[in-house]
């Protein structure tokens, strides 16, 4: 593997009596492509949520980029800035045009200049196919436009790495390939990602590497061709066979 961007090491956590993520060591390398994959409420989210801090970890350390995150404070925010997320639900901004959705963490977080902010918001907006939306506001995009503008805007802040959390799982089947081919093309540029998703067609495409939870562990890894064709473990064999 290169050199490691995200190490995650002995990293623990409980909700009240439930252990959700159990003692999880995983490293991804620059560039590489991870899909985290099995079956709901099996800590998926939970890690992604951890690796940029939106919760909190009971022991273990997660670094990025040989920085450990923070607690909280501005090198808290930072560090989060170099991590991009995707989420299932858009959240984009719903009273900002597509145009101040991208623009607002570059000028906010990163203090560039408005004008620089748009003419890259503008570049990003182009590369996953909405610029000609630019000034509309986000109710007035489809589910797959609004993804997308997601991701630009995730783009926007120059992330070290992108956590995607099920991000095609809301949307209508007709929008999900234009959803996945952004993300597709994003991989082969070399960006590191870490993806929960089910879609099989983008793990064989992009990913490096198939991570298969179950009950808050890591229960096996592999390239997803191994993965899909010959999981080791009965729980990885059991979920194929219920989403195949
Ligand atoms: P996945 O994304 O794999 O479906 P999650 O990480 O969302 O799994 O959830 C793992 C487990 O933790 C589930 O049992 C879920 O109900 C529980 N859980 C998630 N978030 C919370 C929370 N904020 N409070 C209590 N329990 C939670
Ligand atoms: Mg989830």
């Amino acid at each position: 593997m290169t050199e490691p961007l995200v190490v995650l090491k002995d990293v623990q956590k409980h909700f009240g009596d439930l252990h959700v993520l159990k003692d999880i060591n995983l490293e991804i390398g620059k560039g590489e492509v991870v899909v985290v994959i099995g079956p709901s409420g099996s800590g998926k989210s939970t890690l992604c949520r951890a690796i940029n801090r939106l919760e909190t970890i009971e022991s273990g350390t997660i670094t990025i980029d040989g920085k450990t995150l923070p607690e909280e404070g501005k090198a808290l925010a930072q560090l989060r800035a170099d991590v991009g997320m995707v989420f299932q639900s858009f959240n984009l901004f719903a009273h900002k045009t597509i145009l101040d959705n991208v623009t607002l963490g570059p000028i906010k977080v990163r203090k560039v200049k408005k004008a620089d902010a748009e003419k890259r918001a503008m570049e990003l907006l182009e590369r996953v196919g909405v610029a000609h939306q630019a000034q509309k506001f986000p109710a007035q995009l489809s589910g797959g436009q609004q993804q997308r503008v997601a991701i630009a805007r995730s783009l926007a802040m120059d992330p070290k790495v992108m956590l995607f959390d099920e991000p095609t799982s809301a949307l209508d089947p007709e929008m999900i390939n234009e959803v996945l081919d952004v993300m597709v093309n994003l991989a082969k540029e070399g960006m590191t990602m870490i993806v929960v998703t089910h879609e099989m067609g983008f793990a064989r495409k992009a990913a490096n590497r198939v991570v298969f939870m179950a009950d808050g562990q890591i229960v096996e890894e592999n390239t997803p061709e191994e993965f899909f064709t010959n999981p080791q473990s009965d729980r990885a064999k059991d979920f194929l066979g219920k989403i195949l």
